[in-house]
């Protein structure tokens, strides 16, 4: 079976194209720009140089039948005729209470993820305008939503709920629901196949440190706590996001600063972080070049990084009254050594002894950095967020058939 993957934004939309016989990923790309003058579409095959196309695509049916033109092109595609695709799975940001896992979408699931507009503004709608680009272009294509937030509905209410009046969960669902979940579970599973142990019989932290970062306590396999909660905002500090601060400041800085809440809100967002702490960038090699080249601010942004990472995970121990295995994934966990060490550097109390080496090697496969004699096993684990949307969305697909 092949499945595309689709990831839609407001104005771009990322694809990949999987073969489901060896999990091969036969074509990906994106396009940006939608609604601009000049979109352009990015396709890769691999094995085969890039092709780029400059055109003018206003709405997200046009970006959806630009890429299925492409994956057809008798020049720069993969498949002979449209049909070939039989399922498409689209990444959803908030699924709220009513996700706890991947479905097919249905006029029900639609009607619901509309509901949910209101959690996540910037993502679902346009999530929306992906499912249905998909159903104007492949009428006859099933289609599943995997959700970031799926993962962590097994979050308890003690982690889950925020000490406010509770008439504000009974109202609005203002909760905590984590995100990144497809992530988190993905890394997850992989590190069980790693230890050769069955999920249910470790206790893991799982960082997820990217350009946004959350960390994840995962026993018996399922998410217990999770550091983003209402929004992707909370928790630990990221390249623009501030993460964990005094709610109070809020109002402190409006007050003071003559602020609107959408500025105080752009500022937490955007202009905070390792940003705003280094005054230099939101990524974290310019970060390190900085410290590098000795300079103060840097140094400060990557120590509060670490710092606040750390505690996190010392938590989220104490959260599951033990810790078996920690796991580093995405753009900064998969790619800093310098990250990953300082942040094992302050938990050898706990029973973390990193190999220098084994740190410091790269490759693109999931792997130990610890020593053989660390009590708890410490594992880098490269993300694929698109291949678990892709067995999800093939594994509901199949059933559906067989049922
Ligand atoms: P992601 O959001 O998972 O795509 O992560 C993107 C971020 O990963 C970038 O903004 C960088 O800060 C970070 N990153 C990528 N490569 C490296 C590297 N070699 N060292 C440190 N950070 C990196």
């Amino acid at each position: 079976m092949k499945v595309l993957v689709i990831n839609a934004g407001s104005s771009s939309l990322k694809y990949q194209l999987y073969d489901m016989r060896e999990e091969t990923v036969m074509a990906s790309g994106r396009v940006e720009r939608i609604g601009m003058d000049s979109s352009i579409l990015t396709h890769e095959v691999p094995g085969r140089q890039e092709v780029r196309d400059v055109s003018e695509i206003l709405d997200h049916v046009t970006a959806v039948k630009r890429v299925v033109d492409i994956l057809v092109d008798p020049q720069h595609g993969v498949l002979s005729a449209i049909n070939e695709i039989q399922a498409v799975g689209h990444r959803v940001v908030h699924g709220g209470e009513s996700f706890k896992q991947s479905v097919i979408v249905t006029p029900e699931v639609k009607l619901e993820i509309r509901r949910l507009f209101d959690l996540a503004p910037l993502h679902n709608p346009a999530h929306m305008m992906g499912i249905s680009a998909v159903e104007a272009n492949l009428p006859n294509v099933e289609q599943v939503v995997v959700f970031d937030t799926a993962f962590h509905q097994t979050m308890p209410p003690t982690a889950y709920l925020y000490p406010i009046p509770m008439v504000l969960y009974r109202r609005h669902k203002i909760r905590r629901y984590g995100f990144h979940g497809t992530s988190h579970h993905y890394v997850s599973d992989q590190a069980a196949q790693l230890l050769g142990k069955p999920l249910s019989e470790v206790k893991m932290v799982s960082c997820h440190i990217g350009n946004g970062a959350s960390v994840t306590a995962i026993k018996e396999g399922q998410s217990v706590d999770t550091s983003m909660g209402l929004t992707p905002l909370e928790g630990l500090m990221m390249g623009t996001r501030s993460g964990d601060i005094d709610p109070a400041i809020v109002p402190f800085t409006m007050n003071k600063e003559e602020l609107t809440l959408s500025e105080v809100n752009s500022m937490l967002n955007k202009h905070s972080g390792l940003l705003a702490i280094s005054g230099i960038s939101s990524d974290m090699r310019e970060i390190v070049q900085g410290m590098d080249e000795g300079d103060k601010n840097a140094q400060l942004a990557f120590d509060m990084y670490v710092y606040r990472l750390r505690k996190y995970i010392g938590a989220y121990a104490a959260a599951m009254n033990g810790l078996d295995v920690l796991i580093f994934t995405a753009g900064v966990g998969e790619n800093s050594d310098r990250l990953r060490a300082s942040v094992c550097e302050g938990l050898t109390f706990l029973g973390i002894e990193l190999d220098e080496e084994l740190n410091k090697k790269r490759s693109k496969e999931a792997r130990y950095i610890s020593t053989e004699n660390s009590r708890i096993k410490v594992l880098v684990v490269p993300t694929n967020e698109e291949l678990l949307i892709a067995r999800d969305t093939y594994a509901l697909v199949q059933q559906a058939k067989q049922a």
